[in-house]
């Protein structure tokens, strides 16, 4: 997604775009395991005072992740909203002296664009990125591994001694 100047005939415009799954692949290919699970829709409005932007977009969809009890597929939705005003890098060294503007723009995170336009969608990767969560799930239920013998106990009970797990789970907690 990117937006030029001298698209704003009017002081604001909205724009959506659609991911697609090779994008959303492309995006997750740091991170093994990680995968589309479809489409990720972006919707976002621009805000244009002058020179400066303001971007409130929001991202949608899901994708798979590893479970982190069980190391399977995870499903996780994706619900995360962005705003970020944009700058002209001439203007940086006059924003950061300017009072008026810090205070404004208190709580927003601030980029510096050059030329007359600003392609966003490294912010939009970074927010996707933000939004999986620390610890992803396949579900909330899920049993996870045996940690003597790895099986997956959500395929049912693996035949170590259940005593023998509990201990097992004891010492990796506590060492
Ligand atoms: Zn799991
Ligand atoms: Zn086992």
């Amino acid at each position: 997604m990117e937006i030029r100047l001298e698209d704003f005939s009017t002081a604001r415009i909205d724009k959506e775009e659609i991911f697609p799954p090779a994008t959303i692949d492309q995006w997750l290919s740091d991170y093994d395991g990680y995968r589309n699970y479809g489409d990720i829709i972006s919707r976002a409005h621009f805000t244009r005072r002058n020179t400066n932007i303001l971007m409130q977009a929001e991202l949608k969809g899901n994708i798979i992740g590893v479970c982190s009890r069980c190391l399977e597929d995870a499903l996780i939705p994706i619900d995360t909203d962005i705003t970020i005003m944009f700058i002209p890098s001439s203007q940086q060294k006059k924003y950061a002296e300017d009072e008026e503007v810090e205070l404004e723009s208190d709580e927003l995170d601030v980029e510096y664009y050059k030329g007359n336009r600003i392609d966003v969608d490294y912010l939009l990767r970074e927010s996707l990125i933000l939004a999986i969560p620390y610890s992803p799930l396949c579900s909330e239920s899920c049993r996870g591994l045996c940690h003597i013998c790895g099986g997956n106990l959500n395929r049912g009970e693996c035949t170590c001694k259940k005593e023998n797990r509990i201990f097992s789970n004891i010492k990796i907690n506590l060492f």
